[in-house]
């Protein structure tokens, strides 16, 4: 079971975004979904998820410290 958790990031120099929703990983060359909020931008793997962080944003965020 833990070995599913070991997944490592494909191909050198790829950047992911962790998608707040459902925490998958995003590429940042081709988002299916992002958007602007409070001056930061977060990705999404489908316009689902941005529609449901659209709706309920602060259920999503984590505030980091700061
Ligand atoms: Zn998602």
């Amino acid at each position: 079971m833990s070995a599913f958790n070991m997944q490592k990031f494909d191909g050198a120099g790829q950047s992911f975004e962790i998608d707040p929703v459902c925490e998958m990983k995003v590429k940042l060359q081709n988002p299916p979904a992002k958007i602007v909020f409070q001056g930061r931008t977060y990705y999404f793997c489908s316009d689902l998820c941005r529609r449901l962080f659209e709706r309920e944003p602060m259920k999503y965020i984590q505030m980091e410290g700061e």
